[in-house]
């Protein structure tokens, strides 16, 4: 049995969504959470270490519920907790490479717990040509149960799967693993009556339950076709969530339990990245530029009001985050971490958004915590509570008076294991190289 670890004097926030309370002491043994009290002041038994928090707050680590590691590479993942974020699910890479990974990480690699869902499940033709295609709701619970061998946390239900195969694949699932989609050619709202549990991306997923008519995608379309984005940017603009069928909408929302993960922080043509986020997006540069260079000339093309269209296709979109999250549906934080978002970094981009969206601080911080752990199935990760895993951040500042207290860490504590975040950015700025050896 490890000696175990003490925070006493800190101002606890569980993340479960209660009053703060202070003088906290969590006692934290063999990575787990074993007692959360206010005793701050008890002796601190012999053999134990401890950590004197008074003046800082806790709050569970964070929890980026959409990443795709194999675009960033795994020299990204220090960065990862450096920004307070403990546990990333990876929504589309390879299953050899993710499983690795994983492994790596449970030998002792610095970095996040490491979800993850393996490979697009896609329709036929596919999104890209780099993805397999599924031939037919057969071929799409074939997929379903390799991705499940191989220790899949998730499925992942992509743009040009058609709603016979979605079904299928939700039905081989069956309840194992949350399935959660990017969509397209099969509505959301037709994939939640199917009994799917996760929606990415507001800006896509939605898109054809809201858009008007002339703006509509058709079947088999997707974000590699020539001004896909500015078309759905535009629709976006018109769409009216006064309706009966949009209020229809957001309810089964609410009555599916469905997790809603907006990525309000993936803007086509508006990634306001200030410059310590873009010094970090170099990271794998060799993939990050290929994924640009193909979008900006094919699906995205620029033009001199590309910045405000996507700004206020933006704000419609934190309109429809507001009208779910008011009317109780689960909002989560998650990325897209890849093309243009830097690790870490976008995660608190996307929790400015979320909060410009309507949600209080504490619902924020809850979208990045004991509700995506709802999201994920994990009922160990979430919260500072007995039993669960000791991921948890120590902050400078009241993140329930400024959310940019979540980037004043003084130490992060993942499995139990304390970090100072200092030293993993300065670790990851060095790691911070292209592969042709240039930062
Ligand atoms: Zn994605």
């Amino acid at each position: 049995m490890s000696e175990p670890l003490i925070i006493h004097g800190v101002t606890l926030i569980d993340g479960a969504g209660g009053s703060p309370i202070e003088h906290a002491r969590i006692v934290i043994q063999a990575g787990s959470v074993t007692n959360v009290d206010q005793n701050s002041s008890a002796a601190i038994p012999e053999g134990a270490q401890a950590i004197d928090a008074r003046g800082l707050w806790a709050t569970p680590g964070l929890i980026d519920t959409h990443v795709h590691l194999s675009m960033v590479g795994e020299a990204s993942l220090p960065l990862f907790l450096a920004l307070g974020i403990t546990t990333i699910r990876d929504l589309g890479g390879p299953l050899d490479f993710l499983s690795e990974t994983r492994r790596l990480l449970e030998d002792g690699a610095v970095g996040p717990r490491l979800l993850y869902a393996g490979p697009f499940i896609d329709g036929d033709p596919p999104t890209l040509q780099s993805i397999e295609a599924t031939a037919g709701p057969d071929a799409a619970a074939r997929a379903v149960q390799v991705r499940l061998d191989a220790g899949a946390d998730a499925i992942k239900l992509y743009s040009t799967l058609p709603p016979e195969s979605v079904r299928r694949a939700i039905q081989a699932a069956d309840h194992r693993v949350p399935v959660t989609g990017h969509l397209g050619t099969t509505l959301a709202s037709d994939a939640m009556k199917a009994g799917i549990n996760g929606l990415e991306h507001a800006l896509a997923t939605p898109f054809n339950d809201f858009a008007p008519e002339e703006h509509r995608t058709p079947p088999g379309q997707s974000w590699e076709t020539p001004g896909f984005w500015q078309n759905q940017q535009r629709g976006w603009l018109k769409a009216d969530f006064t309706s009966d069928k949009a209020k229809a909408w957001v309810q089964l929302v609410v009555e599916r339990d469905v997790s809603f993960c907006p990525t309000l922080t993936l803007s086509p043509g508006s990634n306001d990245l200030d410059e310590e986020q873009r010094s970090f997006i170099r990271f794998a540069v060799v993939d990050q530029a290929a994924v640009l260079r193909r979008s900006r000339a094919r699906s995205f093309q620029p033009s001199p009001d590309a910045v405000q269209l996507a700004r206020q296709a933006r704000g419609r979109l934190q309109e429809l985050v507001g009208l779910v999250h008011e009317a109780g549906g689960r909002i989560i934080a998650g990325t897209d971490t890849g093309p243009m978002q830097p690790p870490g970094f976008a995660l608190h981009r996307e929790l400015g958004y979320l909060s410009g969206a309507g949600l209080s601080n504490m619902e924020v911080l809850r979208a990045a915590t004991s509700r995506a752990a709802e999201a994920l199935w994990r009922d160990d990760l979430g919260t500072i509570q007995p039993g669960k895993r000791a991921d948890l951040l120590l902050l400078r500042r009241d993140p329930l008076a400024d959310l940019g207290a979540l980037r004043d860490i003084e130490r992060v504590i993942h499995d139990g294991q304390p970090y100072d975040p200092a030293t993993l950015l300065a670790q990851a700025a060095e790691e911070n190289v292209g592969q042709d050896g240039k930062p």
